[in-house]
């Protein structure tokens, strides 16, 4: 008898074991942190029962999909409805019959396409239900810790998913990082779904871009430029990150541009900046 573990503090679903796995490597690297109370682990069956998703339209087209209460890093996943089929943009941890239902009454799921790792969470479980294949990108392929004939990894800088849907490889928060443009997005002015590659800050005029979130690891500048310029040549007017609210509504190219030049410009001076991005002599 074999479980599929689930590492509590970051909602990765482990390859079945007997007993829970010693170590979550992805908890681990300091990109993430082993939780204040040591490490746990929990079953899918575990998790049905004390927590629920949460399915609520973001836009014509686009649907977030959350576990209520927050569990692990928190994000939710996000399905976009296309006429060649629906993409589920990022993962997360619960997957429950209420889920399976709701999301078939949408039209279900052809492709999953992941941000980075710590969403890869319970990839496979969604991709069984639903007979979706899961595009990773190859260079986080050492990160994937349940792995499954569905994952499909995608080298070089873009890949078409059709039907105006393109996965741009960024790197920066981890090597393989993508972000996915949506072109009929914001009402055809196109958006982008960044995950945290592009993380929405407090003000979401503005994005951030880190080595790692919890532990406060910034990028080297030429890293935020090479992000920038990734996403330069797409056309997208709003910008959805990894959680509820966490959107650029507008403008989001613009935005996108002002945070990587304040980024660069605060890693470039003196540490002196002062506040409102005005740089001292
Ligand atoms: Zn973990
Ligand atoms: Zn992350």
């Amino acid at each position: 008898m074999t479980t599929p573990y689930i590492c509590v503090t970051c909602g990765t679903q482990f390859a079945a074991t007997e007993r829970a796995p010693q170590r979550c490597p992805i908890c681990e690297d300091e990109r993430q942190y082993v939780g204040w109370d040591g490490q746990r682990w929990t079953t899918l069956e575990n998790l049905a029962r004390d927590y629920h998703n949460v399915i609520r339209a973001e836009e014509p087209g686009l649907t977030g999909i959350g576990t209520h209460p927050s569990f692990a890093i928190g994000q939710r996943a996000l399905l976009v409805q296309t006429p060649g089929g629906n993409i589920l943009w990022d993962c997360i941890s619960l997957l429950d019959e209420p889920t399976i239902a709701a999301v078939r009454a949408l039209g279900g799921i052809a492709a999953i396409a992941i941000s980075h790792p710590h969403y890869y969470s319970c990839m496979v479980e969604w991709a069984r239900a639903f007979d979706a294949p899961v595009y990773l990108h190859a260079a986080d392929r050492a990160w994937v810790m349940r792995p499954d004939p569905a994952l499909a990894f995608w080298e070089g800088e873009a890949r078409e998913l059709g039907d105006g849907l393109t996965l741009l490889h960024c790197g920066g928060h981890f090597a393989g990082g993508t972000v996915l443009h949506w072109a009929a997005g914001a009402e055809g002015r196109g958006a982008l779904l960044s995950g945290d590659i592009l993380q929405v800050v407090q003000d979401r005029r503005y994005v951030s871009f880190m080595y790692s979130y919890p532990n406060l690891i910034p990028l080297p500048a030429a890293t935020v430029r090479r992000i920038a310029d990734a996403i330069a040549p797409y056309t997208f007017d709003r910008l959805y990150g990894a959680w509820w609210g966490r959107v650029v509504q507008e403008d989001a190219k613009a935005a996108v541009a002002r945070s990587a030049a304040r980024y660069i410009a605060a890693l470039g001076g003196d540490g002196q900046a002062a506040p409102g991005g005005e740089r001292g002599p």
